[in-house]
């Protein structure tokens, strides 16, 4: 399973592989940007 973050306020979008980091970067991204939003989707792969 792999994660995408994407920022509401910013262009910021990356990819995670693991649930915990996928959190933590949108935590430090929202700690740093606190006006930032920052959604993680499931990435479906067939
Ligand atoms: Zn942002």
């Amino acid at each position: 399973m792999a994660y995408r973050l994407r920022c509401d306020s910013c262009d910021l979008e990356r990819e995670c592989t693991d649930w915990p980091d996928a959190n933590r970067d949108a935590r430090d991204h929202e700690a740093e940007h606190p006006d930032h939003w920052v959604t993680i989707h499931e990435l479906q792969r067939a």
